[in-house]
């Protein structure tokens, strides 16, 4: 048995530890720009939640992206992740 250790992250939705490759980054860039980093890769400050409805509505309810982020979380991004959730659940 393999005991490779996996990444793990909180999510800013239900605050649930998990695998780092099955969450969904948000990205703060080091030019203050937001955005959704499917690929993990670029560099700059992240932010993980689960890729469902579910934890994207706590984590506006609770603005765990703000806390996470730290900053103000423009509309469009609320609304680019709420797509993102929306296609991930149609898969
Ligand atoms: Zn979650």
């Amino acid at each position: 048995m393999s005991t490779k250790k996996i990444p793990q992250r909180q999510c800013i939705g239900c605050g649930e530890m998990k695998n780092k490759k099955e969450m969904l980054r948000v990205l703060k860039t080091t030019d203050e720009q937001i955005i959704i980093d499917a690929t993990g890769r670029k560099n700059g400050r992240g932010a993980y939640i689960c890729p469902s409805m579910d934890c994207y509505k706590k984590a506006v309810k609770n603005k765990g992206l703000e806390r996470s982020l730290k900053m103000a979380i423009p509309k469009e991004v609320y609304e680019a992740l709420e797509k993102e959730m929306d296609s991930i659940g149609e898969q």
